[in-house]
């Protein structure tokens, strides 16, 4: 009996392992035809505070993705994905040109930020695609920031380097995403020059109630201080989250407490739309308006 329950157990696992092959396969199929025709694919956009003057410094361009036969698909759930094929390049395209486009737009002069996976660079297209979309669009290179996350290898990478150093030469900005949760963020305020540091959510969140986390909260602002650079507080959600940071030290706030992603005036009549024509009105977490 037992050996029967062990290889039906194996034969589930392989069932199991096909069946993750395949969807990861047919996400792979509707992402590549998304990003041809470019339907389902939204950027929302959500605010950062500058706490001084309460002015929005910039705006996080966020990607959104409506699945034909599926619905809203979290940005987390399919980057993974297209960072493992050419994809990222094409979706990262994508975001460069809307978000500079919409930047003009807003005929304000808050930046726009753009999120870039450490797996963007150092290939290649990244300068280039770049240039593209400001020459494109003639956004004051300024008004753009490029945030990037943390990963391993990003700061030894000598490709990755030479990226970060060209978007520093044209103007873009360089801001470190998620700080205090990658491998190496010390290194990264060492090889590169970093224009702004984004304080990772986890820290904020228990900024108020950890004296752990505020002791991390108030060294990064210390460290942006001595620095001359800004340093946001990411996923602000409380008000008593808000002094909190503020009394550690930071200059920006963002988080759902500021404002949650919005999109675009004019996404926002193809956005009801779709919302309306499905059953439950399920949004991508959070970001109900
Ligand atoms: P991130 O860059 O750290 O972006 C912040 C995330 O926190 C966003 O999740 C945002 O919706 C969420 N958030 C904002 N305020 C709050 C808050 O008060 N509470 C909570 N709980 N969450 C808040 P989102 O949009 O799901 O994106 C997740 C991650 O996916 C981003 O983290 C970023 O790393 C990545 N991502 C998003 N868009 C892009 C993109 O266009 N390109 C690349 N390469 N990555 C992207
Ligand atoms: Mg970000
Ligand atoms: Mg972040
Ligand atoms: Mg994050």
């Amino acid at each position: 009996v037992a050996k029967s329950q062990r290889k039906s157990a194996v034969a589930f696992f392989q069932l199991d392992m096909e069946q993750c092959l395949l969807e990861r396969v047919l996400l792979e199929q509707d992402l590549r035809r998304a990003l041809e025709t470019g339907e389902g694919l939204f950027v929302f956009y959500q605010p950062i505070m500058e706490i001084s003057s309460g002015r929005v410094s910039t705006r996080e361009a966020l990607v959104r993705w409506h699945r034909p036969q599926w619905g809203w698909v979290s940005p987390a759930d399919f980057i993974p994905i297209a960072e493992e094929t050419d994809l990222i390049e094409h979706l990262g395209a994508f975001v460069l040109r809307r978000a500079c486009w919409d930047a003009l737009v807003w005929g304000d002069s808050a930046r726009v930020a753009v999120n870039m996976s450490g797996r963007q660079f150092g290939r290649q297209s990244l300068v280039p695609a770049v240039m593209a979309a400001l020459d494109e669009t003639g956004l004051p290179a300024e008004r753009l920031e490029i945030e990037i996350t943390e990963t391993a290898a990003l700061a030894e990478d000598a490709d990755v380097l030479a990226d970060l150093h060209c978007l520093h030469a044209m103007g873009v900005r360089i801001s470190l995403d998620d700080f205090g949760t990658g491998y190496s963020s010390f290194s990264h305020l060492r090889t590169f020059h970093v224009d702004k540091i984004k304080i990772d959510g986890s820290f904020v969140r228990d900024a108020a109630k950890k004296i752990e986390c505020a002791s991390i909260v108030r060294a990064a602002a210390d460290i942006g201080r001595r620095l001359g650079i800004p340093v946001v507080a990411e996923c602000v959600e409380t008000e008593e989250q808000f002094h909190s940071i503020v009394l550690e030290g930071c200059t920006e706030a963002q988080g759902y407490f500021i404002s949650v992603p919005k999109p675009t005036a004019r996404d926002l009549v193809t956005i009801n739309i779709i919302n309306r024509s499905e059953d439950d009105l399920f949004f991508v977490k959070g970001d109900k308006m």
